[in-house]
């Protein structure tokens, strides 16, 4: 096995709209698309349209979302041995809203990803052992995603740990024993406190992560592209030209499609060029997972 994502994963519930109901008002909406996403499950499809083994540990509900999740995942080739039911509780959604104008309006009811524990994360253990690779988020609870940065500090394995939803709450001590911390602007923004509107500015913040000890910061900045800082070097990478019609889920194409290459080559810059290049591909096609070329697209792109 080569990646094993630890995470969420949600239904996306998308309404076009022509503008919200009012108080009490009920409205016909033109359309609806229902998808499969979750920052977890966004970023082991990612990967595994490159053709990573990838293992995903998750909960889902016991609704009719349920199999459609299992089975959206197992039809990506993921590995679902650890993706279990919670009886009694609903699995994650997302209802989207959007309007004419593409302006979204975002729910997220958790559901079952507040049910991944620690306790998950040792009954995978045998299986996590042989990974070369753990990625995490913060859509499932915190001493989860604690319990898995420690396991892969445990056994060698090194860890990606993309902060998102951005919580004040997070622990850098834990930080620290990641091997990369993938922020998107925004939430490099709040988990500093510091402006990052120019790239001096994202320099600035990032630098104060890696006083902290944090070995590799590599903060998306969509359009502007990327920046990569250790404490020896600082690299920018220009994001592509691409005409982009939907950005939902950019972030977390370029975390799986790093953490295929990282696997494959160990060369961080190469891996920063590939998933640049994959999360650009991803912004000029509508949804998240849907999205996301294969490697022969990936390929003819990158030539
Ligand atoms: P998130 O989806 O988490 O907000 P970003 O917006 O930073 O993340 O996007 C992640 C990556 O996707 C960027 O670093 C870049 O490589 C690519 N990307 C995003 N938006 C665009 C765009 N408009 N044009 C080209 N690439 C983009």
């Amino acid at each position: 096995m080569d990646i094993a994502v630890i995470g969420s994963n949600m239904v996306d519930l998308i309404t076009y709209i022509d503008r919200m109901p009012n108080e009490g008002e009920t409205l016909e909406a033109p359309s609806f698309e229902m998808g499969h996403g979750g920052k977890g499950a966004n970023q082991a499809v990612a990967a595994a349209k490159l053709k990573s083994d990838v293992m995903m540990v998750t909960k889902v509900g016991d609704d009719l979302f349920a199999d459609d999740t299992i089975k959206n995942l197992a039809a990506h080739g993921i590995n679902t041995d650890f993706t279990q039911k919670v009886a009694g509780v609903p699995s994650g959604v997302a209802p989207i809203f959007v309007d004419t104008e593409s302006n979204n309006r975002i729910l997220i009811i958790k559901g079952a990803n507040q049910y991944l524990s620690p306790e998950d994360v040792d009954q995978a253990a045998e299986q996590l052992k042989s990974v070369s690779l753990i990625v995490l988020q913060l859509e499932i609870p915190l001493p989860t995603v604690y319990r898995a940065i420690e396991f892969g500090q445990q056994h060698n394995i090194p860890v990606i740990l993309n902060p998102a939803p951005a919580s004040h709450e997070l622990d850098f001590d834990y930080v620290c024993k990641c091997d990369f911390f993938i922020p998107n602007g925004p939430e490099l923004e709040i988990l500093t406190g510091m402006p990052v509107e120019t790239d001096e500015e994202v320099y600035e913040a990032a630098s104060t992560l890696i006083e902290k000890g944090v070995k590799n910061v590599i903060v998306t900045l969509g359009s502007r592209g990327i920046i990569w800082m250790t404490k020896e070097q600082t690299h920018r990478v220009e994001s592509h030209k691409v005409a982009a019609v939907d950005t939902s889920g950019a972030g977390d194409a370029f975390i799986g499609c790093f953490a295929h290459y990282y696997v494959q080559t160990g060369d961080v810059l190469e891996s920063i060029k590939m998933a640049n290049a994959f999360a650009a591909l991803s912004v000029t096609k509508r949804g998240t997972q849907a999205s996301y070329p294969d490697m022969e697209q990936l390929r003819q792109f990158t030539e």
